[in-house]
C-alpha cells in the first residue's frame, strides 16, 4: 500500500513518541508498504522566531512570511526537525532520508494567492507538483523519504506550505491509498468524545457550530481536499498512544506460531467523502 503519514509538529517535542512512531514506520516499511513522512512544525518555528527576536505578524491567522521569516522555517523545518525525524526512523535500521523543496525538485510550489495578490503573504505556497519518479526510486531502493513542509518555487525561492495541505497534495500527486493524519489529539472531538466518521458535507457545520476550529478545521479542510483528489482513506488519530499509527494503517499484529492475528480497530476519525448510505438504499447495494 502506498501511505502518506503527517507528523504534528507537538508529537516531535517528545522523544519517546517520536521513537515509538519511528518503530512503526519501519514496521509498515517492512511490510512492503510504500511510505512517505511529512512533518509539520509550528510550535518550534514559532519559539525559534521569538528567540531570534522576530516579531510575527497574522492576516487572518495566516502568518506573514517575509524572507527572514522564511529563512527560519528552513532552518528549523527542513533542518532541525527534519534530521531528527529521519535519523529516528534510521535509528530503527530502516533506512530514512529527509528531504525538502528543491531536493531533485521534489515538491514543487506556487506562492499563495491573497486578498487577490500571489504573494501576499510573502513566501507562504501551495504545493504544484511532486517529482513522482524521485520518490518512486527511493521506495525501490528501500528508503523511507521525510520530508518538511516547503515547496521550490519557478524563481527558484522557498516557500513554507502549511504541513497538512501539503501531505494532502502529496497523497493526491502520489496516489497514495490512505493519508494518516497523527496529531496531538485523539480524533476529531466533540467535547471529550471522539468522532468516528466525519463526511465531507459536515465540516461547515461543524465549524458554524463550533464544535471544531483552529488547526483542526485547517486538517479536515486538507482532509477534504485529499479525498477529492482520489484518495481513497483519510483518517486523522492520535499520534502518542501506543500502536495507533499501526491500527490507523490496518496492519495486521504478531500472533502466536508465526500466525498472524487482524488489525485492531482503530481509534480516531474516519473522513469520508460523502455521507454512509443508510443499508439497504440503492448507495450501499452498488457500493
Ligand atoms: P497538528 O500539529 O497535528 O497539525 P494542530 O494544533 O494544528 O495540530 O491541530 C490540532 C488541534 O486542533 C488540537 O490540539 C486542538 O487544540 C484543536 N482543535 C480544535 N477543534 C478541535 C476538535 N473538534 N477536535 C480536536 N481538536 C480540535
Ligand atoms: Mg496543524
Amino acid at each position: 500500500m502506498r501511505l502518506v503519514i503527517k507528523f504534528g509538529g507537538a508529537l516531535l517535542e517528545d522523544q519517546d513518541t517520536v521513537r515509538s512512531l519511528a518503530q512503526q514506520v519501519t514496521t509498515l516499511a517492512r511490510e512492503g508498504n510504500e511510505i512517505l513522512v511529512v512533518h509539520g512544525g509550528g510550535r518550534l518555528f514559532t519559539a525559534t522566531l521569538g528567540r531570534m527576536g522576530i516579531e510575527s505578524r497574522f492576516v487572518a491567522g495566516l502568518r506573514i512570511t517575509d524572507r527572514e521569516t522564511r529563512d527560519v522555517a528552513v532552518m528549523v523545518l527542513a533542518g532541525l526537525l527534519n534530521k531528527r525525524l529521519a535519523a529516528a526512523i534510521s535509528a530503527e535500521g530502516q533506512p530514512a532520508i529527509g528531504i525538502a523543496a528543491g531536493d531533485a525538485s521534489c515538491f514543487r510550489a506556487e506562492p499563495l494567492v491573497h486578498n487577490e495578490v500571489a504573494g501576499g503573504l510573502g513566501y507562504v505556497g501551495y504545493i504544484t507538483g511532486v517529482n513522482v519518479d524521485f520518490f518512486e526510486s527511493l521506495w525501490r531502493s528501500g528508503i523511507i523519504p521525510v520530508a518538511a513542509c516547503l515547496g521550490l518555487g519557478l524563481d527558484g525561492e522557498l516557500y513554507n506550505v502549511n504541513a497538512d495541505q501539503m501531505a494532502a497534495a502529496c497523497a493526491e500527486y502520489l496516489q497514495a491509498q490512505r493519508l494518516i493524519y497523527l496529531t496531538d489529539v485523539a480524533g476529531v472531538l466533540n467535547g471529550h468524545k471522539i468522532i468516528r466518521e466525519v463526511n465531507c458535507e459536515e465540516i461547515g457545520t461543524l465549524a458554524d457550530k463550533r464544535v471544531v476550529s483552529g488547526g483542526m478545521l485547517l486538517k479536515l479542510e486538507a482532509a477534504k481536499r485529499a479525498l477529492e483528489g482520489g484518495v481513497r482513506n483519510v483518517r486523522i488519530v492520535g499520534g502518542t498512544a501506543p500502536g495507533a499509527l499501526l491500527s490507523a494503517a490496518g496492519a495486521k499484529r504478531p500472533g502466536s506460531r508465526g500466525k498472524r492475528k487482524p488489525p485492531t480497530r482503530f481509534r480516531g476519525t474516519q473522513v469520508m467523502l460523502h455521507p454512509l448510505a443508510a443499508p439497504g438504499s440503492e448507495a450501499a447495494i452498488t457500493a
